[in-house]
């Protein structure tokens, strides 16, 4: 197995990063004249570009160290700053699963990286013997496993495998975890130094609008994405927004029981119209339904102002319909019933 040193971009482990002013000097004072900042407003100040309270409260709900924890401008960025930390342009390459999420792919060609793409199997697992062949090619630095996946919405079974036998850092994207009932891979971070865990806030946090994804790895690599992140990559009304939601557990358990709560109840429901040919178990907070006539549906739909997902192009004949209020699950059921009426 490689080294992290053996892993990382060399200009990434040469270069002097960016000193901002707030991480400079990092005491109290009345008289900040360090930042050529405003001195009047409401968000004249830049905001703390550790992220300290943020990170502090995250530490305290995840139980790990805050050396182990990054905060990006979304899980985004993070998956942008992983290409740009470990992969060099026109040579190295990531391997991904497919179907999976597509910001994983267009980061990559944005940044000039070869993406190996595996099918899942028809369950929408890794399919272990052609994994095993992809290892052969030297190039691969990078491998993403998405889990609960997007758009398929379930977990994978081949994750000690891949953390076990990839040659590289290994992505876990835990942005549904929330919704699973399987643990997080966070409790393995000390058992494997290349694996970093995505956590978006976009999603059981209900934080989509402030743009707070969760990176956990080793201080080791934590400390390449603060080399790398732009200075201030998460404004302060995100960090608001994030250490009120977190301060608000109840909050968050009671939305999370609700959406479980529908998902059961809209995909009962979904099972029941002819239209509908599978819906595919779910261990996130949407559904994978393969249709008769997806594209016909879609557009039905879409005319009455209800936008689901049209995944025809990964998953041919699949709607992902993400869980919504009951109100909304009931009139996309019902909007549903309504066209069988054509049928
Ligand atoms: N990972 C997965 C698997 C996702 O589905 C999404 C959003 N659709 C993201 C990451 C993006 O997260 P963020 O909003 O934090 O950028």
């Amino acid at each position: 197995m490689r080294s992290l040193q053996q892993l990382i971009r060399s200009n990434v482990l040469d270069f002097q990063p960016y000193t901002s002013a707030r991480s400079e000097y990092k005491g109290g004072s009345n008289i900040r004249l360090d930042a050529n900042e405003n001195p009047w407003g409401t968000f004249n100040r830049y905001p703390d570009p550790e992220q300290l309270q943020l990170k502090q409260a995250l530490a305290r709900h995840k139980q790990v160290d805050l050396a182990n924890i990054f905060i990006g401008n979304g899980s985004d960025e993070m998956i942008d700053l992983a290409f740009r930390i470990f992969c060099r342009p026109g040579q190295d390459k990531a391997l991904i699963f497919t179907p999976t999420y597509g910001m994983y792919e267009v980061s990559a060609r944005l940044n000039d990286v070869a993406v190996v793409r595996l099918p899942l199997t028809k369950d929408f697992q890794i399919d272990a013997e052609a994994y095993r062949e992809a290892l052969a090619d030297k190039d691969l630095k990078l491998a993403f496993l998405c889990s609960p996946n997007n758009p398929t919405g379930n977990c994978l079974d081949a994750l000690t495998l891949v953390l076990d036998t990839f040659d590289g850092i290994v992505i876990v994207d835990e942005a549904y975890i929330d919704f699973a009932g399987r643990d997080s891979l966070l409790e393995q971070l000390d058992r494997y130094p290349h694996l970093i865990v995505l956590q978006t806030l976009s999603k059981a946090w209900g934080l989509a609008g402030a743009r707070i994804g969760a990176g956990y790895a080793s201080a080791a690599i934590i400390n390449l994405f603060h080399r790398v992140k732009p200075p201030y990559n998460v404004s302060t009304l995100n960090q608001e927004a994030a250490l009120e939601a977190l301060s608000d557990t109840a909050t968050f358990e009671q939305r999370k029981a609700m959406i479980l709560d529908q998902r059961r109840w809209l995909e009962a429901a979904l099972r029941r119209l002819p239209m509908v040919k599978k819906v595919y178990p779910s261990d996130a907070n949407f559904l994978l339904v393969e249709m008769t006539e997806a594209e016909q549906v879609y557009a039905h739909l879409a005319a009455q102002g209800l936008i689901v997902r049209n995944r025809h192009s990964q998953a041919p004949g699949c709607l992902r319909i993400t869980v919504g209020s009951p109100s909304e699950n009931a009139q996309l059921v019902g909007a549903l019933q309504q066209m069988v009426l054509f049928y």
